[in-house]
């Protein structure tokens, strides 16, 4: 059984002291919560403070990229054992921000899944198609090179906290939501791609997260699909209200 996640990428957005403003509300609404494993990632800015903020709760804390190597001459990038000492447990790698206005490549994305591996850290591998490749019909296509490439020379019991975020570019940011069978389409052919990469018990126990214009109002219905086990969430997670909204879907 897979424990569902539900994350927020907070993206560049908050100071620190708006960081420790929503984690004083949020902890308070979501204190209840026990059977779904919650996330918040701030700016890298932030995440010592709130690494500090979060000291007991079981919120878990996550960094929105990191760099492959421990240390070296990498201007404004950022390795996992940083991030590690600041109490991050989850890391967010190939979101399609990087990607896009960022030119991260399959091959970049593959060496950040090493060093946060290596660091003891979790990857949130996230993948997805653009409109154009869609209405081409290669969403596919598009995924398994993407799955392939970023898993390229691992060894499937070492990636057993690994966790994959399927976000159809088209869908985030646009209000545009993935309709619950489209997201679940997708997600069954990527947990098909990690059956063939690992075998069908390791695809089983991989989680993976729908992202993509995820609200209150639409998390039930995308929850309900059974390859869909958590939810990558960006505005919408800005608000402590609202996320803590997201976080109780029924
Ligand atoms: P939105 O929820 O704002 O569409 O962003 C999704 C996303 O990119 C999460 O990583």
């Amino acid at each position: 059984m897979r424990r569902p996640l539900i994350a927020g990428n907070w993206k560049m957005h908050k100071t620190v002291r708006e960081t420790l403003d929503y984690i004083r509300r949020f902890r308070d609404l979501v204190s209840g919560v026990t059977d779904r494993e919650i996330m918040i990632a701030p700016p890298f800015t932030a995440l010592y403070a709130a690494g500090e903020a979060l000291a007991g709760s079981s919120i878990r804390l996550g960094a929105q990229n990191a760099h492959w190597a421990e240390a070296g001459a990498f201007t404004g990038e950022i390795s996992p054992v940083m991030l590690k000492e600041c109490g991050v447990t989850y890391v967010i790698i190939g979101h399609s921000e990087r990607r896009h206005i960022f030119g991260e490549t399959d091959e970049m994305i593959c060496k950040r899944l090493s060093g946060v591996m290596g660091a003891g850290l979790r990857p949130i591998l996230c993948i997805g198609e653009t409109l154009e490749e869609r209405e081409a019909g290669k969403t596919f296509e598009v995924l398994e090179r993407q799955v392939k490439a970023a898993l390229q020379g691992f060894a499937a019991e070492d990636l057993r906290e690994l966790v994959v975020a399927y976000e159809p570019v088209w869908a985030i940011g646009t209000g545009k939501t993935a309709t619950p069978e489209q997201a679940q389409e997708a997600q069954a052919y990527v947990r098909r791609l990690l059956a063939d990469f690992g075998g069908k018990e390791f695809a089983e126990g991989i989680r993976i997260l729908y992202g993509g214009s995820v609200k209150p109002e639409n998390i039930s219905a995308l929850m309900a699909q059974p390859d869909v086990d958590g939810a990558l969430v960006g505005g919408a997670s800005l608000d402590p209200e609202t996320f803590a909204r997201i976080v109780k879907y029924a």
